[in-house]
């Protein structure tokens, strides 16, 4: 695996997965684009994901919901009251913080003074950053006593009293631009599946319990966005919001957490390198029952949350439902006056109407991407001294599947050969094949070692006959990207050959 962000920063920029958003005008923090590469990669991880969540089961359906949203949606949420971070502004330097972020930033000992400060035990993180949101005052009080620095200048801070900063985006629709023609850019994906729940049981006849799965784009205004893709204002999530009767709830949610960890096992993320963090009560989210973080170690950041996995029990559906008070609701929600639709399922036992409780797996696809890339990345010294960087990604993720490499480029009965066998094995629907025609022999392998091809295959002089030997005829190098082994196999039975190796 990467030991460090900046070797795989690096290769994602060399090689062309990940580059910085509009980075000819000088680049926008918290944006990146994904190259030739990253984009395949990034298709493969969604597709696994929505293979192994859609198609593999018998009781989840597909969603694609818009990403700006009406603002009762966001409004009736929660997340215009509650969606923000507390941040506070250096009067110095004019920079702002996320609170967190900032103390997160201090050594041990300045820590150790806030934590002082604020009356609370300096192990306990959580705890600390909770009592500075809830105690603005004492807490500029305790940043100033214990001479936090900026991250920024290096030097102690001025600091504001901390004041919560709400995430979302926010857009004008249509022409005017008054005071109520704004919508939302969604936060999550989730809010699409709540808002689409009466349309999706009354259009296929599921009852409980059933989920419903999207991918898409959210975005988040982040205070501060860092660590390359791992904190990014505009993002990508895998949700799923599994409707169950209530009472099975907890049952489902250990289903999830079982069902998740071992899909980021099968993508080449073992569970050794997880910690699963049962949130604690005073920092659960303002929907959830409960909550499982996973915290992948992420290479310089250490544990950090790759996903979420949240009971949020009745609140969604109970928020967003008319007639909230015939339903008894368990969730404490707010007063909704606005909704036209009671998003209720009858009782499978019962056949009354109910408002299923919810069991929410809820991943980043750029943070997917981050620790799928740093597992697959490897730093290997061959027998014959030289080293090589390869990344040992599974084939199913691997963005080129196959290199098919002509050993010469000016020799175009090589060439139109490699091109007809690359042409040959797109058939197949294995994903990208590509044609290498740099010339290189050497450079090519480097270049596909490096960005995760499985297979190159090469064709020679002797594959079309004009080699030292005649044997050879009509057939080509496979070359192994992990074992290095190369072997020479028919053209004829090349399909067969790598359908089965990349099954
Ligand atoms: P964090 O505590 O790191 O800010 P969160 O608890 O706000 O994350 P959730 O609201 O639970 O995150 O979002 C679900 C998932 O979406 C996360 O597990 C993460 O993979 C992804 N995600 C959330 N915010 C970002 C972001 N700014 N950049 C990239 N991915 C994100």
């Amino acid at each position: 695996p990467a030991t460090s962000m900046e070797e795989l920063v690096s290769l994602c920029k060399r090689r062309g997965f990940i580059f910085q958003g509009s980075e000819i005008y000088g680049g926008l923090q918290g944006f990146y684009d994904y190259g030739p590469l990253g984009v395949e990669l990034k298709n493969n991880i969604k597709a696994a994901w929505w293979r192994s969540n859609v198609y593999e089961r018998d009781d989840m359906e597909g969603l694609d919901a818009s990403i700006i949203m009406h603002r009762q949606v966001l409004r009736h949420s929660g997340h215009e009251a509650t969606f923000s971070d507390p941040m506070v502004d250096n009067k110095k330097t004019n920079k702002r913080y996320r609170l967190d972020h900032l103390v997160k930033d201090q050594k041990a000992d300045v820590v150790a003074k806030v934590a002082q400060g604020m009356g609370v035990d300096a192990d306990n993180f959580p705890a600390l950053i909770a009592a500075l949101n809830a105690n603005p005052v004492q807490a500029s009080e305790a940043l100033r006593a214990a001479g936090v620095r900026d991250p920024f200048s290096g030097e102690v801070g001025e600091w504001t009293e901390p004041k919560p900063f709400n995430m979302m985006f926010k857009t004008t629709i249509g022409p005017v631009a008054d005071d109520d023609s704004y919508g939302y850019l969604r936060p999550e994906t989730a809010q699409g599946i709540f808002t689409n729940f009466k349309n999706v049981v009354d259009s296929t006849s599921r009852r409980l319990p059933f989920g419903i799965a999207q991918i898409g784009k959210a975005f988040r205004n982040e205070i501060t966005p860092r660590n390359f893709i791992f904190r990014v204002r505009e993002l990508e999530q895998m949700e799923i919001e599994f409707f169950c009767t209530p009472g099975t709830d907890e049952e489902w949610h250990e289903h999830w957490l079982e069902k998740r960890l071992s899909w980021w096992e099968a993508q080449g993320v073992p569970r050794s390198k997880i910690e699963i963090l049962d949130v604690p009560k005073e920092d659960l989210a303002h929907y959830s029952k409960r909550t499982y973080d996973l915290m992948y170690d992420y290479p310089t950041l250490g544990h950090e949350e790759i996903e979420g996995i949240a009971n949020r029990s009745d609140y969604d559906l109970g928020s967003h439902t008319k007639a909230q008070g015939e339903l008894g609701l368990v969730a404490k929600v707010e007063e909704n006056l606005d909704s036209v639709a009671k998003l209720t399922i009858p009782h499978p036992e019962t056949n009354k109407p109910v408002v299923p409780f919810v069991i929410e797996p809820s991943a980043g696809v750029d943070r997917a991407m981050l620790a799928v890339l740093s597992e697959a990345f490897t730093k290997e010294t061959l027998e014959n001294g030289n080293e090589r960087i390869v990344l040992k990604l599974k084939p199913h993720l691997a963005p080129i599947k196959v290199a098919v490499i002509p050993l010469a480029r000016n020799k175009p009965e090589l060439v139109e050969l490699a091109r007809t066998i690359k042409s040959d094995l797109q058939r197949l629907g294995l994903g990208r094949i590509l044609l290498e025609d740099s010339g290189n022999i050497g450079k090519a392998y480097r270049r596909h070692d490096e960005v995760g091809t499985p297979y190159c295959v090469t064709v020679d002089f002797d594959t079309v006959g004009k080699g030292e030997d005649p044997s050879l005829t009509d057939t080509v190098t496979v070359r192994d990207r992990d074992t290095l082994q190369q072997e020479r196999v028919k053209i004829a039975d090349l399909s067969a050959f790598l359908q089965e190796k990349l099954r």
